[in-house]
């Protein structure tokens, strides 16, 4: 069935005892404006979080996220409950100076650690709302020669505070040469940069053949080459999602067409857990160690 999602392996992750409670998970989008961040969250989770978006014309097409939007949907696989956040932000880019135009992003990162603290000092610590965000998908332009100085900035002051996992948008404007060219290029600018994104755990040693090689590609897809697009295309008898050009189909779910499958798969069925894990363990243990030092200063 189309509609599954896959979440329902995460059971396997963890204890019992959040099994019954049900899972929660927050993903962001950030980067440039127009590089298709709120069409493709539309895409990976399969509900029309932009229903109310009348029909493009002239007018609407230059209408952007202008605001943080916070939309969560609740959804049920198998018994398994999982409650999604999904952070929808305002591309940035498109003023004359640029500086700093991210600081929104960033202050809304900051504002869930702080109410975090907050909420696990008080009295009620055991029924926190935990709303740190798990995961920040970076958008990464496809027409340019990899990272730009905006991009790297933006990375930079995100890196410490919350899990980067970068896409180059709009795959389906390069070809499978030059999306392979693209995504070197950027891993060594990454690590020249010294922009710390989410690094995969390690395998396990007693992992079969199997996985260790899923586990592989995975690792060697980074940036994830994405395609997002709102429409259903109908083709020969099935539905898909896709875009249609004069020359042909693109589906999005489709690997040789994008990297989404391999995406949604570790957000949401094999990296969720892990996700959630490195954002407690590192990126709010260092905020609250920072927000300690503060306060006894
Ligand atoms: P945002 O500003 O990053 O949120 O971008 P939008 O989601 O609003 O999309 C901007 C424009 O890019 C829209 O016209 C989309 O239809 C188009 N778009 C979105 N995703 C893709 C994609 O994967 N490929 C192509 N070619 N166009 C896309
Ligand atoms: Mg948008």
């Amino acid at each position: 069935d189309k509609e599954y999602v896959g979440f329902a392996t995460l059971p396997n992750q963890v204890h019992r005892k959040t099994v019954k409670k049900g899972f929660t998970f927050t993903l962001m989008v950030a980067g440039v404006s127009g590089l298709g961040k709120s069409t493709l969250i539309n895409t990976l989770f399969l509900t029309d979080l932009y229903k109310d978006r009348k029909v493009p014309n002239a007018q609407e097409q230059i209408n952007q996220t202008v605001d943080i939007v916070k939309h969560t949907i609740s959804i049920e696989e198998k018994g398994i409950k999982l409650r999604l956040t999904i952070i929808d932000t305002p591309g940035f880019g498109d003023a004359v100076d640029n500086t700093e135009s991210w600081k929104p992003i960033e202050d809304y990162i900051d504002q869930q650690f702080e109410q975090y603290f907050r909420d696990e000092s008080g009295l009620n610590r055991r029924n926190i709302q935990d709303n740190r965000v798990h995961c920040c998908l970076y958008f990464i332009s496809p027409f340019g020669h990899g990272l730009r100085p905006l991009d790297v900035a933006c990375m930079k002051a995100l890196h410490e505070k919350v899990n980067i996992v970068p896409v180059v948008a709009k795959a389906d404007s390069l070809t499978q040469a030059e999306v392979y060219r693209k995504k070197m290029k950027i891993r060594e600018e990454i690590k020249q940069y010294g922009i710390n994104i989410y690094q995969f755990p390690e395998c396990d040693s007693d992992e079969d053949e199997d996985f260790i090689k899923q586990d592989q590609i995975l690792k060697d897809s980074i940036p994830f080459a994405v395609i997002g697009s709102n429409v259903q295309v109908e083709s020969e008898g099935h539905k898909f999602r896709g875009r249609v050009y004069p020359w042909g189909l693109v589906e999005v779910e489709n690997p040789a067409h994008s990297d989404f499958l391999l995406l949604r798969n570790m957000l949401m069925r094999t990296h969720m857990q892990d996700l959630k894990d490195v954002t407690g363990e590192t990126h709010y243990e260092n905020y609250r160690a920072q927000c300690i030092q503060n306060m006894t200063r």
